[in-house]
């Protein structure tokens, strides 16, 4: 070693368990995997290889980008669906490469088949059914359709919306969406049933089959985010980031520690510093209601610096403090990724996504990779 460095595992067989406790609860046909944002920071390359090798065959990134490093990854051709659709004059690309964009306009879908060709292009056509941020809207849909011989002319494999509030079943949302969603699909059932349809993330596959159709596309779930409390039993931690102590220290009462002085002891204290702050994706956020785990659970003191944080060691007794270059649990069995995540008054999302590159990751499969698939 010749510094210290926080450490972030990431555990594939769990990936994969995940990925197949989403499979199950399915009733569609197939189960994609959502691995946008560099697998939701936790490194595509792995992360793909790993649902690859488990039989996932449709990737959801956002970029153009994205899509050829997912492309480059994987022996076979499989579909890889860019949802923020295609900038003008890369639509041939998409072709050459046989990326699939999920477009969101009419502006975007005349200029898809005005460049390209019959045959050669495929695309994810995506409805705004109550979200408000990307699709058509399902009059125009409609309209288009009748207007093409969609989807042989368009090449549309794929029709599909998203939900704002799967992660609150009760939302009314969620009905709402899904009663905006039903024309399309039955005019798409009827007049083009080659094409598949597409509703649910990770949550939205625990609203229900109504919801589910044909394509699954969870993100958060497989990477051990547990948006739905039913989860919480049922997927297994991905992700273990542990910071490493790089001094330990005595302060006493009425001293203060970090920056700002915002934490004032009213004791003697034996406090932690750990390697790992901002810099580091630890949200300053997560101060003063965060506590990290070595041995018990340590509070967090003080602000969160760019390189480092502090916690309160006091309560262990003395043969289990940790010393220098013991590792301290920021995330992983004993500090949930959802709890971390609410502590910083995020969600779990924000919380993998800004996770740095200073941190060593480490890939790992756990016993269960050698026992065949559920
Ligand atoms: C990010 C994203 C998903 C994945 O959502 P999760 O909540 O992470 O399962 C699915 N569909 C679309 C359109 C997305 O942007």
């Amino acid at each position: 070693m010749h510094q210290y460095s926080g450490v972030l595992k990431v555990n594939l067989s769990a990936l994969r368990r995940n990925w197949r406790v989403m499979r199950e609860r399915f009733s569609g046909q197939d189960c994609g995997a959502v691995v946008k944002a560099n697998a939701y920071g936790l490194g595509v390359a792995p992360v793909v290889q790993s649902l690859y090798s488990e039989g996932c065959r449709q990737f959801f990134v956002a970029t153009y980008d994205e899509a050829i490093q997912v492309k480059r990854l994987i022996p076979e051709s499989v579909d890889i669906f860019v949802l923020q659709g295609v900038c003008p004059g890369m639509e041939q690309r998409f072709c050459d490469e046989d990326l699939v964009p999920v477009i969101f306009s009419t502006e975007m879908l005349r200029r898809w088949m005005a460049v390209t060709v019959i045959g050669r292009r495929r695309c994810a056509l995506k409805i705004n059914t109550g979200m408000n941020r990307l699709g058509l809207e399902p009059e125009d849909f409609l309209a288009f359709a009748d207007e093409v011989a969609f989807p042989q002319t368009i090449g549309v494999e794929l029709v599909m919306s998203h939900l704002a509030c799967a992660d609150e079943p009760q939302h009314p949302l969620n009905i709402s969406q899904l009663e905006r969603f039903r024309p399309i699909v039955e005019m798409v059932r009827q007049r083009f049933p080659q094409t598949r349809i597409s509703l649910a993330n990770s949550a939205g596959i625990f609203l229900g089959d109504a919801w589910h159709f044909d394509l699954a596309r969870p993100g958060i779930a497989l990477y051990g985010g547990s948006c739905v409390p039913e989860l919480r039993a049922r997927l297994s931690t991905v992700v273990t980031l542990k910071l490493p102590v790089i001094q330990l220290r005595t302060i006493f009462a009425g001293e203060s520690v970090g920056y700002g002085g915002d934490f004032v002891a009213q004791e003697e204290m034996r406090i932690a510093i750990v390697s790992g702050g901002y810099a580091d994706g630890l949200l300053r956020r997560l101060a003063p209601r965060f506590a990290g785990w070595c041995e018990w659970y340590l509070p967090m003191l003080g602000r969160v610096s760019m390189d480092s944080c502090a916690f309160d060691v006091s309560q262990l007794p003395s043969e289990i403090l940790p010393r220098e270059g013991d590792f301290i649990e920021i995330i992983g069995d004993h500090v949930s990724l959802d709890d971390a995540a609410k502590a910083a008054d995020t969600i779990s999302y924000e919380l993998l996504t800004r996770l740095g590159d200073r941190l060593q990751k480490v890939y790992f499969e756990d016993a269960d990779h050698l026992s065949p698939p559920i």
